[in-house]
This record gives C-alpha cells, structure tokens and sequence, in this order.
C-alpha cells in the first residue's frame, strides 16, 4: 500500500490473506485473547530485565498540571494528541465508555492507521482505544521499530493482526485477580503482522525462515515496553503477544517470550 490509498486493492489484499490469516488463527485471536497472565514475576522465561529505556522522542514534555487540554473538557486536542497526529497517527472519533469508573482512561485516543515518515500507511485490523501516552509508544513502535526491521528483512509492513486496546476486565478474565493494564488504556495485544507482499508472520511456531524477524521483532518490543508477554510465557499468551507500559519498582521489567 506504499504511498497510495486503494481500498480496492487494500480489500483484495486483506482476502488474499484472509485463508493465511486463519491459518495462522488471527481470527480466532481478536475473538479469543486472553489478558496477562498469573505470577509474571516469578515463572516464565525472563530473558533479560533490560534497564528502562525511553526511546521515542516522541513523549510530549508537558507537566500534567499545566496541560489545561487534556482532553477532557478543555475545548481542543491535548497535547499528546497533538503529538500523537504529528508523528502520524490518524485520530478517530471516541469508541466511548472510557471515562466513568475503575476502568475509565485518561486522556485516550481512538486509532487504527499510522502514517510512516515515507507516506504509506500501516493499518490496525480493527481500531483501538488506548491512554495518548501509551499511543505514542505503539505508534513509534510502528513508525520507528517495526519499519525499520522488516526493511532489513527485505519486506514492508501492512498491518498488525489480532490487535486489542481498552478492555474492562481483570488480568486474564479472573474474577478477582488484579485489574488489567488494558482497563486502563495502557496496554496493547498482537496476534501477529501482515506484509504487504502478503506474507504474514506470526508470532507462535518455529519456522526457520521467519525466525530472525521474531527475534528482531521479540527485542524492539522489549526495549520498547515494559511487558512483553508471548507464546511460552503462560497458557494465556501462547498465540499473541502482550505489550504493556506497566510501572515497576527499580525499573524492572518483563520479557517472557520465547522465540523458536
Ligand atoms: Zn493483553
């Protein structure tokens, strides 16, 4: 889809892929997705806790108590959507039911497409909701980390499968168990991603010609968020990827997916 808009052609390309995609069990994903799982801290395969990294350049330095616009009645854009636009988010109209309760989300942002520097566009396969701040992250995540890898791979990104944002629930749907990150807009689940020459990767399985995109792909999401949870962290991970911002003590974070 480089540099043009072809919803024809975007929609050939999507059934094109769709029997891939179900293969792959995308489908079954974005129907199906779990949330974090149970005692992150002490089972899985922590690779490495890396040191905290704040890679974007893209974090809007404004105090909260001077951001009069926050987006919540101030009239106008906040700044971090400001942000969020210029660095090629495409902004779109509230989903709504993120501003009441436990589950309500600060200044969110509704998207499902991000321009990259050269004017094409990667797509989400259905929009989400998210906190603006974490929208930074994934949109650089798109925009600098994940164009980039699959540049030197000899391949072009089209579009992130199986995603998810805002969700009111628990971790992992228990009753009971701590509040997820996605109740509150900070966290972002993947199934796996589409190219645009129709290849699509997924994050499970041990195909060997794919293997040095899932490792790239495995450290740019640790490096970039504060927990990655993927196949060989826990049963409810095993088949997408679950990338969160969550705050730790003494900067520790997670990285608990095996690549095959
Ligand atoms: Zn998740």
């Amino acid at each position: 889809m480089a540099g043009r808009q072809n919803r024809r052609g975007f929609a050939g390309f999507a059934l094109s892929l769709s029997l891939s995609l179900s293969m792959l069990g995308f489908g079954a994903l974005a129907r199906d997705r779990q949330t974090e799982g149970h005692g992150l801290l002490q089972s899985g395969p922590v690779l490495a806790p890396l040191p905290p990294k704040r890679p974007t350049g893209l974090r809007p330095h404004v105090e909260p108590a001077q951001d009069s616009s926050s987006g919540q009645g101030g009239g106008g854009p906040s700044t971090c959507i400001r942000v969020f636009e210029e660095n090629g988010g495409v902004v779109l109209p509230s989903a709504g039911g993120t501003s009441t309760g436990e589950c309500a989300i600060e200044d969110p942002v509704t998207f499902q497409r991000v321009t990259i520097p050269d004017g094409s566009k990667i797509e989400l396969d259905s929009a989400i909701t998210v906190r603006c701040p974490f929208a930074l992250e994934v949109i650089a995540w798109v925009r600098d980390d994940l164009t980039a890898l699959m540049k030197r791979e000899n391949s072009q990104l089209a579009k992130l499968a199986g995603v998810g944002g805002h969700a009111c629930r628990a971790r992992n749907g228990d009753a009971g168990a701590p509040i997820s990150e996605h109740a509150s807009g900070n966290a972002l689940d993947v199934g796996g991603l589409l190219m645009q020459d129709g290849r699509a990767l997924a994050f499970v399985g041990n195909e060997s010609e794919s293997r040095s995109i899932r490792e790239a792909v495995q450290k740019s999401a640790c490096q970039r968020f504060t927990t990655v949870l993927g196949p060989g962290a826990d049963s409810s991970h095993k088949d997408h990827l679950h990338l969160d911002m969550r705050e730790r003590p003494r900067g520790f974070r997670i990285c608990q997916w095996t690549v095959e």
